[in-house]
C-alpha cells in the first residue's frame, strides 16, 4: 500500500466496520466516518469543523458525543437503536491532544441475548418444572405414605426417582452448555468451606463407588483457608469427576481423591483404576459431546467436562487429565488460593 501514513489512516478508519469521530484539541468535528455518519443521520459536511458545543443538543451526534465515555463504554439510544459508545483520549505527535469516539450499534446483539435469555428461562420452565413436580409426588411416596404403599412398589419408586433425578442433572448440563455458548453461565462468589464441600462429595462418591463395588479413597489435606468460589459451581465439578470416575472403574476398581496446598494453589487430584482414555482421544476430552470410544455403554451427554472446564477457568484455575487406556486416568483441578492469582499465569 502506498501514499502519506495519514492519508492511508484515513481512508482506513473510513472503511471500518464500526462509526469513527474524531474530535481535536479544541473540541472541533475533524473527522466523521461513513459508519458515523449512517448511525448518527447526519451529513458530515455539516459537522466537520463546527465545535461540538456549538451543535443543537437534540442532535444524535451531540447526545452521543457529550456522554462520558472516557471512563467505559455508554449506551446511547438513538431513534430505537442502541449505540454503544467508547471514547479514548489521543496525543498527537505535536503535543495536541483530542478526541476518538468509537461507536457500535448493538440493538441486535441486545435483542439475540434477550431471546437466548427468554429461551433458557422457557426451557428452564418447560423441562425442569414437570420433572420437579414428578419427584415431589415420587419423594412424597416413598417418605411421606410409605404405609400407604405396597411394600413391593418402594424399590420402584426409588428408582423412578432416581431416573428423574438423572434426568434433571441432564438437562442442567444441556442448558449450561448453552448458557456456556452464549456467555450466560453465572459465577455467584462467596465464602466457603471448600474442606466442608470436598467431604461432602467425597462422601457421595464414596457411596457411589460402594454401589458400583469399587474401592474409594480419600485424603484432603488440614488447614485449607476460606476460599471465595462459588460452591455450588464448584461442587459440581468435583461431583462431576468423582461420579466419572467410579462410572468409568470397572468393579473392585480403586477410586482416590487426594487434596492438597502447594505454592498458593488448592489441587484436587480425583484418580481412578478405570478404563483410562486412548492416547488420540485425550486432547479432545474437553470438547462439548465428546465422548471417547470407550464410553460406548456408559450414560452421559459428553457435557460434563466441558461445563467443568469453564467453571474452573471462571475461577482463575486450571483442569487436566492424564490417562492410560486400560489403566486409569487422574483428573486434576488446580484452584488459586487467592483470586487475584490466576493458575494459567504460574
Ligand atoms: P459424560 O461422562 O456424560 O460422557 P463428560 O464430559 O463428563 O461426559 O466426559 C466426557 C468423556 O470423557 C466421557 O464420555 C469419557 O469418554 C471420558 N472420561 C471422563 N472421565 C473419565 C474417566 N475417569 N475415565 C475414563 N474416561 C473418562
Amino acid at each position: 500500500m502506498q501514499g502519506e501514513p495519514e492519508n492511508i489512516a484515513v481512508t482506513l478508519l473510513e472503511h471500518v466496520d464500526c462509526g469513527v469521530v474524531h474530535l481535536d484539541a479544541a473540541g472541533v468535528v475533524a473527522f466523521v466516518n461513513r459508519k458515523a455518519e449512517e448511525m448518527l443521520q447526519v451529513d458530515r459536511a455539516e459537522v466537520l469543523g463546527r465545535r461540538l458545543d456549538m451543535l443543537p443538543l437534540r442532535t444524535p451526534i451531540y447526545r452521543v458525543l457529550s456522554e462520558n465515555s472516557c471512563d467505559g463504554a455508554v449506551e446511547v439510544t438513538i431513534n430505537g437503536h442502541i449505540i454503544l459508545t467508547r471514547c479514548t483520549t489521543i496525543q498527537g505527535e505535536n503535543g495536541s491532544r483530542g478526541e476518538l469516539y468509537e461507536l457500535r450499534d448493538i440493538t441486535e446483539d441486545k435483542k439475540e441475548r434477550r431471546q437466548r435469555e427468554e429461551f433458557v428461562a422457557m426451557m428452564t420452565h418447560d423441562l425442569k418444572s414437570p420433572l420437579t413436580v414428578i419427584m415431589g409426588y415420587l419423594q412424597a411416596l416413598s417418605g411421606e405414605m410409605p404405609n400407604k404403599m405396597d411394600p413391593s412398589l418402594h424399590l420402584l419408586v426409588r428408582e423412578m426417582d432416581k431416573s428423574a433425578a438423572k434426568m434433571l442433572s441432564m438437562i442442567d448440563d444441556v442448558l449450561d452448555a448453552y448458557r456456556l455458548e452464549v456467555g450466560l453461565l453465572q459465577i455467584d462468589r462467596h465464602p466457603c468451606d471448600v474442606r466442608g464441600l470436598l467431604e461432602g462429595c467425597c462422601r457421595d462418591g464414596e457411596r457411589e463407588a460402594a454401589v458400583h463395588g469399587s474401592y474409594f479413597l480419600s485424603e484432603i489435606c488440614e488447614g485449607i483457608p476460606t476460599l471465595i468460589l462459588d460452591s455450588k459451581q464448584v461442587g459440581r465439578v468435583f461431583a462431576n469427576l468423582i461420579g466419572n470416575a467410579v462410572k468409568f472403574t470397572p468393579r473392585r476398581g480403586t477410586i482416590c481423591v487426594n487434596v492438597e496446598m502447594s505454592d498458593g494453589f488448592l489441587q484436587v487430584q480425583v484418580s481412578d483404576t478405570g478404563i483410562g482414555i486412548a492416547p488420540d482421544e485425550v486432547p479432545r476430552i474437553f470438547n462439548k459431546y465428546f465422548r471417547a470410544s470407550g464410553a460406548q455403554g456408559f450414560k452421559g451427554t459428553g457435557l460434563g467436562l466441558t461445563i467443568s472446564k469453564a467453571i474452573v477457568e471462571a475461577h482463575g484455575g486450571t483442569i487436566s487429565v492424564e490417562s492410560t487406556a486400560g489403566k486409569g486416568s487422574c483428573f486434576s483441578v488446580l484452584l488459586p488460593l487467592s483470586p487475584d492469582k490466576p493458575a494459567f499465569m504460574r
